[in-house]
């Protein structure tokens, strides 16, 4: 899609599409939702009356078709463009049960025009009709996927434009120092554009520059946040770490046995601390040398999770022997929390970790018991708001960001060197930055993008 076409106007004639919005199953209440031209055919033959519009209203639903009374429930005529879609729309708030909902769906389906609809298709069509830029369709996606309160403060600003909003000010601002350069390249009578002008210019990109840099710096807390911070439990077979990832995930989901080395694959369970999203990671145990090629498959897979880990705990038990003569793996340091369980084995306060470096955090545990456990969530609750702050800045949530804002800082940084040159050159470099921005909220060059974000979508979205 083009500039001009992703601008805001409403998509004329087309299909109307319709879709069970809450979810499958049976429920106390479901919600149909329709979008399209024909909407107003669908309340014509299934409602049969009028409606005020934006106001949820009691009737008797019909089928389009028979005229048989399917359901009763609340009816919402949405005109466009003011709705989410931008068309006009119908919402149906009708009973759960499963026959309801097939009755309705197959009604609005005998209405000529309509279709049902393909993943995200509604939002899509919001972001077609300008109603949302690709950052706030983004929201939408990881609003609907959030699973903890700061993943849902997060995705709720995206949702609403901060991000948006702050790229569009950027890109507005390159294209307003393009058009300066164009308006003196347009009258060539004096040469090169005036100095100050040049100099003007060149100072504002290096400041955007500066400020994007700044916005980048952020340790990719807002991709962290949005996937959950992953946290890998390693150590040597039989510490407990399985023990311990089903004491903090409060389920039996991993396989505890007395025989050494039965985490052989890794499994990962989503926890929730005070709203902060953590993926704990079960690892195979980490030993020598072994010839079972499953084993070494395993631990191959362990060194790949602690390259990865945004925080390792290096878990160790006083009845492993192999402590302290063999050393921890490579990829674990100081910056690990080094966690000592089976504490209940230990017959003295002794609790400390032999091998531990120097500043390292240690934590004595019982997975048995669940002693220490409260210190140990704690602390990895308190790494987990350094890591990822309150989500309450303005901050980036997919690679994708990060890339377009590369490209454009590589053509904001030759917009001073381009001057000296000529003025068509920095141009541009500006009109290349201005497009790198416009990619981010969906402008520009967007047409093999759309596939991508809307396949995590639900139907019905
Ligand atoms: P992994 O190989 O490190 O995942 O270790 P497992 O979780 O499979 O545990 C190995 C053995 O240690 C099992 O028999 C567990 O019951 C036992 N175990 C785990 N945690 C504790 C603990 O805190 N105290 C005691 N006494 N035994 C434990």
């Amino acid at each position: 899609m083009d500039e001009e076409s992703a601008k805001h106007g409403v998509t004329a004639g087309g299909d109307t599409i319709f879709a069970l919005s809450s979810g499958q199953g049976r429920a106390g209440v479901a919600v149909i939702r329709v979008s399209g031209p024909a909407s107003g055919e669908v309340l014509d033959r299934m409602v049969r009356s009028k409606l005020r519009p934006r106001r949820a209203t009691l009737r008797r639903i019909m089928h389009s078709e028979s005229g048989e009374v399917l359901d009763h429930g609340l009816v919402l005529r949405l005109p466009g463009p003011a709705t989410f879609t931008g068309e006009d729309m119908v919402e149906f708030q009708v009973h759960g049960g499963l026959a309801v909902i097939t009755a309705i769906l197959d009604s609005i389906g005998q209405v000529a025009g309509t279709r049902p609809a393909e993943r995200g298709e509604f939002t899509r069509r919001a972001f077609e009709n300008g109603r949302l830029d690709l950052t706030s369709v983004e929201g939408v996606a990881d609003l609907t996927n959030a699973r903890t309160e700061m993943q849902r403060r997060q995705a709720l600003r995206q949702m609403c434009g901060v991000l948006g909003t702050l790229y569009e000010g950027w890109r507005r601002q390159l294209i307003a120092m393009m058009a300066e350069i164009e308006a003196e390249i347009d009258f060539p009578d004096e040469g090169d554009i005036p100095a100050d002008l040049s100099a003007g210019i060149a100072l504002h990109a290096e400041r955007m520059s500066a400020a994007i840099r700044a916005h980048m710096d952020d340790e990719r807390c807002g991709e962290r946040l949005r996937q959950g911070l992953y946290v890998v439990l390693a150590g040597r077979a039989n510490v407990g770490k399985s023990s311990l990832l089903n004491r903090l995930s409060r389920r039996d989901v991993a396989i505890v046995t007395e025989q050494a080395g039965t985490t052989r694959d890794v499994l990962e369970v989503h926890l929730d601390l005070e709203g902060y999203p953590l993926i704990l990671a079960d690892t195979a145990g980490l030993r020598e040398a072994t010839r079972d090629i499953v084993e070494r498959e395993g631990m191959m897979r362990t060194e790949s999770c602690l390259r990865k880990a945004d925080i390792t705990m290096w878990v160790t038990s006083p009845d492993d022997r192999t402590i302290p003569e063999n050393a921890p793996h490579p990829l674990v340091d100081s910056s690990a929390l080094w966690v000592l369980n089976k504490v209940d084995l230990i017959k003295d306060d002794n609790f400390a970790i032999a091998g531990a470096p120097l500043g390292a955090e240690t934590i004595g545990v019982s997975a048995l018991t669940g002693e220490g456990l409260d210190r140990l969530t704690a602390s990895l609750t308190d790494r987990a708001k350094a890591f990822l702050g309150k989500g309450e800045d303005v901050i980036m949530t997919q690679s994708r960001h990060r890339a377009a804002l590369r490209e454009c800082l590589n053509h904001l940084d030759r917009v001073r060197p381009a001057l000296a040159l000529g003025p068509e050159m920095a141009a541009e470099d500006l009109r290349r930055a201005a497009r790198a921005l416009g990619r981010i909220v969906g402008r520009v060059d967007v047409d093999d993008l759309l596939d991508v974000i809307f396949r995590d979508f639900c139907v019905g979205k």
